[in-house]
C-alpha cells in the first residue's frame, strides 16, 4: 500500500489547468471549501498549453507546488470521429508542454487527468488498472486514449527518470454542473437532463431516448470526483494509475426513471432502438482506491436532483444552454 503522504498545505500555490471544464472547475471549487488559499485556475484562453513558450513562461513564473491537469480537448462519439487530429495532437501537445514546464518550475506533485476510454474494448468488468495495455481500444476515440495513455506514460517515466512524486488517475463517468448539455452531441445523463427538463417544461407527453435501456453505466459527480483527486494527492504516491468511480453501474432504463423522477416527468417513455447501445457495461474497479480510505458523498438520485436543479436555473428560456467543456 502506498505510504501517507505529508497533508497538502493549505497555503501552497495549487495550479488547476482546465479550470472552466466540468471536473476543473468542480477542483476549484473543492479546493476553496478546503482552505486552500492560493489556488489558480487556468482556462485556454488565459494560457494556451498547445504553446511550449508561454505554458514555460507561465509555470516558471508562478511556480506552484502542485499542479492538476484537467486541461483536454474532450468530445463525444461524434466529435472524436469526425476530428481525430486535434485530438491526438492537442492532447499529446497540452501534456508534453504542461509536464515538461512544471519539471522545469520543479512542481513536487502533479495529479494528471486520464480517463476510463483508455482501456481495452474487451476490458474484465469491472476495469481494473492492471487492464491497460492489454488489447485494442475502442475504435471510435482511439485518438484520444492514445494521447491519455501517452499521458500515464509520461507521469511514470518522470517519476521513474527524475523521482518526481507525481499520479494518473481514471474517473468513470462524470457528470454535474457545468457539463455538455447538448442535445446530440453529449453524454447520456446531461442529454437526459436537458430532453426530461425541456419535456415538463413544454408540457410534452413522450420522451424518447436511445438504445434498448440495456446497457449498464457507472457515474460520479463531478464534486465526488473533486474530493477523490485532493485526497488522492495527499494519499497515494504510485505510479500505477487508480480509477476513481463508485463500484456500482445501473442500466440506461434505471437512470431514465431516476432523471424522470428528478424533473417531475410522468409522461410517455419511447425507446429508440435505432441509436446505438455502445458497449454493454462499462464499470471501474474501484479497490485501490477505496484502499486508501476515500468514500463516494453524493449518491446518484441525489446528484441527479442537484444536477437538474443547476441545469433549470442556469438554462435561459432562449436557444443559448449552457455549455461545458
Ligand atoms: P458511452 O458510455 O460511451 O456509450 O456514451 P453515452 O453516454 O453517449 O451513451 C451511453 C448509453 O446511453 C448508450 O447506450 C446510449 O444509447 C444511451 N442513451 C440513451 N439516451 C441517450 C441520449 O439522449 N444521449 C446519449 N448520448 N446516450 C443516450
Amino acid at each position: 500500500m502506498p505510504v501517507p503522504l505529508p497533508t497538502l498545505d493549505r497555503s501552497a500555490t495549487v495550479l488547476v489547468a482546465g479550470s472552466s471544464g466540468l471536473v476543473g472547475s468542480a477542483v476549484m471549487r473543492r479546493l476553496r471549501a478546503e482552505g486552500f488559499t492560493s489556488a489558480v485556475g487556468i482556462r485556454s484562453s488565459d494560457v494556451d498549453l498547445t504553446d511550449a513558450r508561454a505554458t514555460f513562461g507561465y509555470l516558471t513564473s508562478l511556480r506552484p507546488a502542485v499542479v492538476i491537469d484537467a486541461a483536454a480537448r474532450v468530445g463525444g462519439i461524434a466529435a472524436n470521429d469526425a476530428e481525430p487530429v486535434e485530438f491526438l495532437d492537442d492532447n499529446l501537445r497540452i501534456q508534453t508542454n504542461l509536464f515538461a514546464a512544471a519539471h522545469a518550475a520543479d512542481v513536487d506533485r502533479l495529479l494528471f487527468l486520464g480517463s476510463s476510454c483508455i482501456y481495452p474494448k474487451h476490458s474484465p468488468q469491472p476495469i481494473p488498472e492492471s487492464a491497460l495495455l492489454t488489447g485494442p481500444l475502442e475504435e471510435t476515440n482511439v485518438a484520444y486514449a492514445i494521447a491519455k495513455i501517452a499521458g500515464v506514460v509520461a507521469v511514470q517515466s518522470y517519476r521513474r527518470q527524475y523521482g518526481r512524486r507525481w499520479i494518473s488517475v481514471m474517473p468513470t463517468n462524470v457528470y454535474g454542473p457545468g457539463d455538455n448539455f447538448h442535445p446530440t452531441r453529449s453524454h447520456v445523463l446531461p442529454a437526459l437532463v436537458r430532453r426530461f427538463h425541456e419535456a415538463v417544461r413544454s408540457g410534452a407527453e413522450e420522451v424518447i431516448v436511445w438504445g434498448t435501456g440495456a446497457p449498464r453505466r457507472e457515474f460520479i459527480h463531478a464534486d465526488d470526483l473533486a474530493a477523490a483527486c485532493l485526497h488522492l494527492l495527499a494519499h497515494y504516491d504510485d505510479p500505477s494509475p487508480v480509477n476513481i468511480g463508485v463500484g456500482e453501474d445501473l442500466t440506461i432504463a434505471d437512470l431514465v426513471v431516476l432523471v424522470a423522477e428528478a424533473t417531475g416527468f410522468a409522461g410517455r417513455i419511447t425507446w429508440d432502438a435505432s441509436k446505438p447501445d455502445g458497449t454493454p457495461r462499462k464499470l471501474l474497479d474501484v479497490s485501490r482506491l477505496l484502499a486508501t480510505g476515500w468514500k463516494q458523498r453524493i449518491g446518484l438520485a441525489e446528484g441527479i436532483r442537484s444536477t437538474v436543479r443547476w441545469y433549470a436555473d442556469a438554462s435561459p428560456t432562449t436557444d443559448e444552454r449552457p455549455r461545458g467543456q
